[in-house]
């Protein structure tokens, strides 16, 4: 049984006398204990899809239902669910210790019983010496272990996480990232994350559910969605990608759009040799940008239309590529993968 179920949800908001589709016809099944990550561009559907999920928004049509029980028109309170908002949300009045404690004190759980328990939960997130400030006394990534800390105090069945590293700069949401997925994984809870980047998604998750304009687009494990996405969309959003018409692919035996990721093409600089295994396209270099460990190199092709990306690790390559180059693109068969794409590149025959 899954831990969380959306059959065929949606939600519509009115404002303004329009109708705003934010969520449309979701379906997804989230396994107990899998960490399940809701990816897309901003406005996409994930925070209303997640506020679903946790009762602070109701579906307009469709049913959720947790552990196998039906909640769609239940409250917050009634779900085992909690939720680490993207502003954390803690009480800036209340101590460290009791922000974390809030919960069990609503519930009438005697004072020493929850505060031994906060502390607990300040040692799992590691900030024990926090417990007597307020939050405006700690950093961002410190609030964002307490928020935590405050969620998991009542032991909920499924956490839902809206963009929580969203406000930490990048070395600290790397470390967080971390921690997060080994907490997940130490507690066994299912965790449904919100987030608009892909490396985040791609690094932390189980599966990913890209949302395109309220709608799902694929559901997959990272590996999958980034080796063989569905559509142009999610190809694009979850990596960099070339997207060519199959049938002016040399070696491509179908009809339809293909993508190759630029690390799948192998750059070799000069005009081919006679003997040999011949390249796939021919081109010029156009363009050539450093990203440290490789140099992502533009060529254009005129067989291929557009200039294709080709990614070439710096530590192989004899020189850097340069503007003006000749250059021979080769690719195994498997790294063009056909997906659906509503608008194909038009390239010449
Ligand atoms: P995301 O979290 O992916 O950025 P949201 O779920 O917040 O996307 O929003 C999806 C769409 O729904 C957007 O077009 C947004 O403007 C709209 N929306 C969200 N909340 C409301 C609301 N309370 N009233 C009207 N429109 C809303
Ligand atoms: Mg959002």
């Amino acid at each position: 049984m899954a831990a969380v179920s959306l059959c065929d949800v949606s939600c519509v908001f009115r404002s303004a006398g329009k109708s705003v589709h934010a969520v449309a016809n979701v379906s997804l099944d989230v396994q107990g204990g899998e960490f399940f990550t809701l990816l897309g561009p901003s406005g996409s559907g994930k925070t209303t899809c997640l506020r679903m999920i946790g009762g602070f928004t109701l579906p307009s049509s469709g049913s959720i239902f947790i552990d196998g029980a039906e909640v769609s028109q239940h409250p917050p309170y009634l779900r085992p669910v909690n939720t680490v908002f993207q502003d954390y949300a803690l009480f800036p009045h209340m101590s460290i210790l009791d922000n974390v404690a809030y919960s069990l004190m609503v519930r009438g759980v005697d004072r020493s019983t929850r505060e031994r328990r906060a502390m607990t939960l300040l040692e799992m997130v590691q900030l024990p010496e926090v417990a007597q400030r307020k939050p405006a006394q700690l950093s961002g990534g410190q609030r964002q272990r307490i928020a935590l800390a405050r969620a998991l105090i009542s032991e909920p069945k499924v956490l839902l996480l809206d963009e929580p590293l969203g406000a930490l700069d990048l070395k600290l949401r790397e470390q967080m990232q971390g921690e997060l997925k080994s907490l997940q994984r130490k507690l066994g809870i299912t965790f449904i994350f919100v987030t608009h980047d892909q490396h985040e998604a791609l690094s932390m998750s189980d599966r990913i559910g890209v949302f395109n304009k309220g709608r799902l687009e694929q559901i997959a494990t990272p590996a999958d969605l980034y080796n063989r996405p569905a559509t142009r969309f999610v190809a694009e959003f979850v990596g960099t990608a070339n997207v060519l018409q199959s049938q002016h692919v040399p070696g491509s035996a179908r009809n339809g759009a293909v993508m190759i990721r630029p690390e799948q093409i192998r750059l070799e600089l000069g005009t081919p040799a006679s003997e040999g295994t011949p390249a796939r396209v021919l081109g010029v270099v156009r363009d050539v940008q450093f990203f440290g460990s490789f140099w992502r190199v533009s060529v254009q092709c005129p067989q291929a239309g557009e200039p294709l990306l080709v990614d070439v690790p710096v530590n192989t390559a004899l020189r850097a590529p340069q503007s003006g180059d000749a250059a021979q693109l080769f690719w195994d068969d498997a790294a063009a993968h056909p997906i659906e794409d509503a608008a194909v590149r038009a390239l010449p025959a």
